[in-house]
């Protein structure tokens, strides 16, 4: 099924034995991943190796972009199947989702026989779909400059770093951008009080809502905030270790997201003991995060890795100061408060070591200091609203990507 929609041709691929099913595209109602996934992500990849290959007549892409495991087989078509010069770029958002299926699948796959190798699509006995993508592209990318780096190494790379290090002259980091027509605090319908750089203060408003939502007793002190899958990656243990300090520091906390049971219920059992300090409310509610992004007054982001991380840079545009750990794409967006940065006026946020709980309970302690001091706070806040958060510089650096490796390509040709 082809269509066009916001200037973009679009082709679909209608296959409702594979995907016509409750859920999202990736599990069941009951979150599990569903059993025929090698399927359905292989179908995919497979046709959009096809239409590389020339699927339908007078189209002739130059270069196919995959995202994650789900699309990693596509450069292993591309390689094993007839040469026609279609390029490949495969972008890692989560190093730790391999998409990892046992041997047994292997004979469906449609590939060749050596394709079951080091260089193709074998990984450790079985085969994964990332590392697929990650040996046969032509070009990896993942989502922030540091990540790049971090996955380089045993300790993030999650037995992929030897691939990865084999090839560092084709890897590289581009950050995320965000959407600033969806994101602008100035225009956004889910704040009580829409604002700008210019008129912060008329923040409160927003946070009186989000106390409001909460159950939090007023909105003296600083609010801190999360918007989080509740998840180990996400630092979640480690907040939950720090709350009792959070709130003797005199701060409040309102929290919402999902995840795993034993989190959720050290968030709830968190609310029972500090009534009227931490709020919870769980599930996914996007008009919630706009009214909190721009209510709270700093967003806690303790992640143990962060491939890029968008919150903080919602945060950022929404004066919702980021408390970030010094990881992944966090450390890449987001200036410490340290005192040179203080001095020179550029801090936007505080950044802490990962996976380190006194780290964090310091950080909120630092945030709360600064938070005291109004006038710097509220610089904070704006010098935060003015970063540049749009995919406009990292747009520049795909097409530039994009366009060099056409251009090898071009060269190939000429040769
Ligand atoms: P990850 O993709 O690892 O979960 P990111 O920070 O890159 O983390 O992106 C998370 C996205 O999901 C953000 O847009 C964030 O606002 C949103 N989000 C996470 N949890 C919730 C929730 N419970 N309700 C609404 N939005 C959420």
């Amino acid at each position: 099924m082809a269509g066009r929609h916001a200037g973009l041709d679009l082709i679909v691929i209608e296959a409702e034995h594979l995907y016509s099913r409750p859920g999202n595209p990736y599990v069941g109602p009951d979150g599990w991943d569903w059993p025929d996934n090698w399927k359905r992500f292989a179908a995919l990849s497979w046709v959009a190796a096809e239409l590389g290959n020339g699927l339908i007549e007078g189209y002739r892409p130059q270069l196919i972009h995959c995202h994650d495991w789900q699309a990693g087989l596509t450069p292993a078509y591309i390689k094993f199947g007839p040469s026609v010069g279609v390029k490949t770029v495969m972008t890692i958002h989560n190093i730790a989702f391999k998409g990892f299926f046992g041997p047994d699948v292997f004979g469906q796959l449609r590939l060749p026989s050596h394709a079951f190798s080091v260089s193709g699509v074998e990984f450790h006995g079985g085969i994964s779909y990332l590392k697929s993508g990650m040996e046969c592209a032509d070009f990896v990318t993942t989502v922030s400059p540091n990540y790049a780096s971090e996955i380089c190494t045993p300790e993030f790379g999650m037995g992929l770093e030897g691939l990865l290090n084999g090839r560092s002259d084709t890897v590289t980091g581009i950050l995320n951008g965000i959407d600033t027509v969806a994101w602008d605090p100035a225009i956004d319908k889910a704040l009580v009080q829409p604002f700008s750089a210019n008129n912060i203060q008329k923040r409160h408003l927003n946070k009186q809502e989000v106390a409001k939502k909460f159950e939090l007793d007023g909105i003296d002190g600083p609010l801190f905030c999360v918007i989080s899958r509740l998840t180990d990656q996400k630092g979640m243990d480690l907040l939950l270790e720090a709350l009792d300090g959070l709130v003797a520091l005199g701060g409040r906390l309102a929290v919402l997201g999902s995840g795993d049971e034993a989190l959720e219920h050290g968030f709830r059992n968190a609310r029972t003991r500090h009534p009227g300090k931490v709020g919870l409310i769980t599930g996914y509610n996007e008009q919630l995060s706009h009214l909190i992004q721009g209510g709270a007054d700093a967003i806690l982001i303790p992640s143990r890795f962060e491939p890029c991380g968008l919150t903080q840079l919602y945060g950022l545009r929404y004066g919702c100061v980021p408390v970030v750990s010094r990881i992944g794409g966090l450390a890449d967006t987001i200036i410490d408060a340290n005192p040179a940065a203080l001095e020179a006026g550029v801090a936007t946020g505080i950044l802490f070591s990962a996976n380190n709980t006194h780290a964090l309970y310091e950080a909120i302690r630092k945030a709360v200091r600064l938070y005291r001091d109004e006038k710097s706070w509220k610089k904070m806040q704006r010098r935060g609203m003015k970063s540049e958060v749009s995919w406009h510089n990292s747009a520049r650096r795909y097409v530039d990507l994009y366009t060099s490796l056409i251009g090898i390509q071009l060269n190939d040709d000429i040769d």
